[in-house]
C-alpha cells in the first residue's frame, strides 16, 4: 500500500488477476500493468469492485455492535452448541486467516471447503487443487474447452488467443458455440472428441460441480496421456484445497443434509456467502455467523455479522489458479483477530506465515515466480455420470457475479432461434419458464445454444445445480 492506494488482487476468482484500488472517498480501481496474472487487463466484474467492497457492519440479533462484541457473542453460540457447528470457508481470504479458522473449526465440529475432495480419490486431489501455469495453456497445441471462457473465467480468453495466434487447435465442448473455437461440440458429443499427448483440457471445480463429470474428465485425460487442469472460482482456492487437502471435512450436500436433519444448528460462514447456494437450509439454522469484510446477501440473514477489514486490506497470502503466490495488499489482521477472540487463544500471524510457506511448499510470497509444484501422476477414476433425460435444460453459468451474490445487468437467459420459431416468441418479449410449479417469465437473448437448452448467467431462483429440466412457453 502507498498512501490510499492499495496493489491488490481480484476476489472475483482464482485466476489471480492484479489491479489498484484508490481510497478517495468513494473506490477506484486502476489498472494494473505489471500484474503477471493478466497484464492490467480487468474483466466486467474487476470493474465492478466499488460495488462489491461495500463495508460491512459488525451486527448481533439486528443490532449493530463492535467486532469484538460480535466476536465474543459468537463465541459463547459456538460453545453452547458444540458438536452441532459447522465451519465453512470457501476460500475467499487468505490462507492465515483460513489456517485459523481450520484450527478454530477442529475443536469445535466439521470444516468446510465447499468441494467434494473427499468423493474422488486421493491420488486426484494435488491435481484437482493447482492448474498448470497459463504459460502452459499459450504453449499448448490443442485445448479443448469445457467452460465457457468469456463468461466464467474472463482473462483466461486472452491467453486462448495468445495460444491460437502460436497455431493452437481450440475444441469447445459446451452448451453454445464459442467464438474462439476451431471446432464446437456439444456435452452429449464427448465421445466423438478426438484427444491426444498434445491435448490440454481445460475445466473447472466448484461446490456445484458434479463428482462423476470430474471423474470422467479426469479419465478421459489419463486415457489419452492429455494434460489437465482445473480453474477454480474463488480468489484463494487454489490455497484453501491444498491447506485443507487433509483436514477432515464433509461436502456441501452433506452439509445443507445435516442442516435439513437438525444436526447442524450453527454455520459460521468466514468471507463465504452461500445464500446461493443453500437457501432453505440457512433459514433452519438456529445460528448464522458470517465473518466478513463487505456486506452482501448473507450478512442480511445472520444472526451475527463479525466485520472486519476487506480483502485488499488484509495482510497475508493467496494462491492463484497456477499456484502463483501473491499478496492481498494490506496490513489488516482484524479477522485473525476475531477468529483468536472466538478460540480463546491469540493467532500469531508470523508463525501462522510460517506453517502456510511449508504447507504449500514455497519459500517466499513472489508473484512473479510459479513455483514449482509436484504433479502426481493419477489411475483413471471410473465414473458413472448420465445424461440428463429431460427434454428442456436450464443449464447456469457459474460466474464471479452468480458466487459473490453480485447483481449483473445481463438479466437475461440464452437460447437459440429454433427455440424461438417453435415456441413463437416475440423479438424483445419474454419466454416463460416452470419448474415443478415455479413460473418465472424472462428475458431472451437468442445465442448460437443448442437447442433444448436455456443458459443462464444469473441465478433465477428455480435451479437444482447446474442443470435443471423445465418446462418452457410463450
Ligand atoms: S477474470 Fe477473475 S480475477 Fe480476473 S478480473 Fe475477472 S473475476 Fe477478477
Amino acid at each position: 500500500m502507498i498512501g490510499n492506494v492499495y496493489s491488490t488482487i481480484c476476489p472475483g476468482c482464482n485466476f489471480g488477476c492484479g489491479l489498484y484500488i484508490r481510497e478517495n472517498g468513494e473506490l477506484e480501481v486502476d489498472f494494473r500493468k505489471s500484474s503477471p496474472a493478466n497484464a492490467g487487463k480487468l474483466c466486467r466484474f474487476g470493474m465492478s469492485l466499488p460495488r462489491f467492497y461495500t463495508p460491512a457492519r459488525s451486527i448481533v440479533d439486528g443490532r449493530e455492535t463492535t467486532l469484538d462484541e460480535a466476536a465474543k457473542e459468537a463465541a459463547k453460540r459456538i460453545s453452547s452448541t458444540k458438536g452441532s457447528v459447522a465451519f465453512l470457508s470457501l476460500g475467499n481470504t487468505t490462507c492465515e486467516e483460513h489456517l485459523a479458522f481450520q484450527k478454530l473449526a477442529e475443536s469445535f465440529g466439521s470444516l468446510y471447503t465447499g468441494v467434494e475432495l473427499g468423493a474422488l480419490p486421493g491420488d486426484v486431489h494435488q491435481t484437482l487443487s493447482v492448474g498448470i501455469p497459463y504459460s502452459e495453456i499459450e504453449a499448448a497445441k490443442h485445448i479443448v474447452l469445457f467452460i465457457d471462457p468469456y463468461e466464467q473465467y474472463p482473462l483466461i480468453v486472452r491467453r486462448l488467443l495468445l495460444a491460437k495466434k502460436k497455431g493452437a487447435k481450440i475444441t469447445s465442448i459446451w452448451w453454445k458455440d464459442m467464438p474462439l473455437a476451431d471446432e464446437n461440440l456439444r456435452p452429449a458429443d464427448t465421445s466423438k472428441l478426438q484427444l491426444t499427448g498434445d491435448s490440454l483440457i481445460i475445466a473447472d471445480f466448484h461446490p456445484l460441480s458434479d463428482t462423476e463429470q470430474v471423474k470422467s474428465l479426469l479419465a478421459l485425460a489419463k486415457n489419452a496421456g492429455a494434460k489437465i487442469t482445473f480453474l477454480k472460482p474463488f480468489v484463494n482456492s487454489t490455497g484453501a484445497y491444498i491447506l485443507s487437502m487433509d483436514a477432515k471435512q464433509k461436502s456441501l450436500a452433506q452439509l445443507i443434509e445435516d442442516i435439513n436433519k437438525g444436526t447442524i444448528k450453527t454455520l459460521f460462514c468466514l468471507e463465504s456467502d452461500i445464500l446461493e447456494l443453500m437457501p432453505e437450509a440457512i433459514a433452519k439454522l438456529t445460528n448464522l455467523i458470517v465473518q466478513t469484510g463487505q456486506e452482501s446477501a448473507i450478512t442480511k440473514k445472520a444472526h451475527i455479522v463479525i466485520a472486519h477489514e476487506p480483502l485488499y486490506k488484509k495482510r497475508g497470502t493467496l494462491i492463484n489458479n497456477e499456484g502463483r503466490a501473491q499478496a492481498p495488499g494490506g496490513a489488516g489482521t482484524g479477522g485473525l483477530e476475531a477468529l483468536g477472540t472466538i478460540a480463546g487463544t491469540k493467532f500469531d500471524f508470523d508463525s501462522l506465515h510460517e506453517s502456510v510457506k511449508k504447507m504449500i511448499g514455497i519459500t517466499a510470497v513472489d508473484e512473479f515466480t510459479v513455483p514449482a509444484y509436484e504433479r502426481p501422476t493419477y489411475a483413471a477414476p471410473r465414473a458413472t455420470a448420465k445424461p440428463p433425460d429431460a427434454k428442456i435444460l436450464l443449464a447456469s453459468v457459474y460466474n464471479p457475479f452468480m458466487w459473490s451474490g453480485l447483481a449483473d445487468d445481463n438479466d437475461f437467459v440464452e437460447l437459440s432461434l429454433n427455440m424461438v420459431r417453435a415456441l413463437k416468441l416475440l423479438k424483445g418479449g419474454t419466454v416463460k419458464i416452470n419448474y415443478n410449479g415455479s413460473l418465472l417469465e424472462k428475458k431472451f437473448k437468442v445465442a448460437p445454444v443448442q437447442d433444448n437448452v436455456l443458459l443462464t448467467g444469473k441465478r433465477i431462483g428455480i435451479e437444482k445445480g447446474a442443470i435443471t429440466p423445465v418446462e418452457v412457453s410463450r
